[in-house]
């Protein structure tokens, strides 16, 4: 891949302190960047597409984006950015990019994230996809985006040289570390991250019982896999693709006779 034309999106909102980080420094690289990104947070709404309303995109204000990074703003889910943005802003992309985000996407997050999910409609639509998640907490007080963005950069040095698989997009999670504290590049496989206490319930001011969807991640640390390269201050990159098919299966629900049920 030699000259990138990047669309990057993310699930935090247009000016989520990660995607203005990735996309000065594309910019900064020589890469041309466009982006179309929701104009509110869309954190956890997966690959939702907008099909019941017309949705909307416009020239956004430039707030800490540099000069010459095209700014588009959309009132749609990520997945609908990159649609749009890949149909019509950055009809030229070659790489779709979805972040930096805010928070990890490890193990079983990859189903609920819009980031995710973003880079998987630039996977659908041809083009190459990356994701890219900042592993901090809400609790950090330091945010090392420009760790991330660098991460991104050498990868897309690598690309120069190296051909993605088009049925593979690259999940990348990366530590809140600073540059010099990372200790190198994984190649893992998707994790088991579960959720604990994942509904509180409590009462609205007006007594009607309500619920809150959260919980705390509980990870199984297991070597080579995404959690456990993030929690060993590495890189994690997964390749990830998009048949959810369990091969396996098929003959085994053959020969258990699922296919000899008659009506
Ligand atoms: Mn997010």
């Amino acid at each position: 891949m030699n000259a990138c034309k990047i669309l990057l999106t993310n699930d935090d909102g247009i000016y989520a302190p990660g995607i203005i980080e990735l996309a000065n420094a594309l910019h900064g690289a020589g890469n041309e960047v466009t982006v179309v990104a929701p104009d509110r947070e869309r954190s956890s709404v997966g690959h939702a597409l907008t099909l019941n309303r017309p949705i909307r995109l416009w020239e956004a204000d430039r707030g800490g984006y540099v000069p010459g990074v095209h700014l588009f703003s959309c009132d749609g889910t990520p997945s609908d950015c990159v649609v749009l943005g890949v149909e019509t802003a950055a009809k030229e992309t070659n790489l779709v990019i979805s972040g930096i985000n805010r928070g990890p996407n490890l193990g079983d997050d990859l189903t609920y994230s819009g980031t995710v999910s973003a880079a998987m409609e630039g996977l659908i639509l041809g083009k190459g996809a990356i994701a890219v998640s900042l592993n901090c907490q809400r609790s950090d007080t330091v945010h090392h985006y420009p760790t991330a963005a660098g991460v991104v950069l050498r990868i897309l040095e690598w690309l120069r040289c190296h051909e993605l698989s088009k049925e593979v997009l690259l999940n990348i999670n990366v530590p809140n570390l600073e540059k010099e504290k990372i200790s190198g590049f994984e190649i893992t496989r998707k994790g088991l991250r579960t959720y604990e206490g994942k509904v509180t319930q409590f009462r609205s001011p007006h007594g009607i019982l309500s619920y809150w969807i959260a919980g705390r991640p509980e990870d199984e640390m297991k070597e080579g896999t995404d959690v456990y390269a993030v929690a060993h201050g590495k890189v994690s990159i997964t390749p990830v693709h998009l048949d959810m098919t369990h091969f396996p299966s098929i003959e085994r629900l053959r020969q258990d006779g699922l296919e000899s049920l008659r009506l």
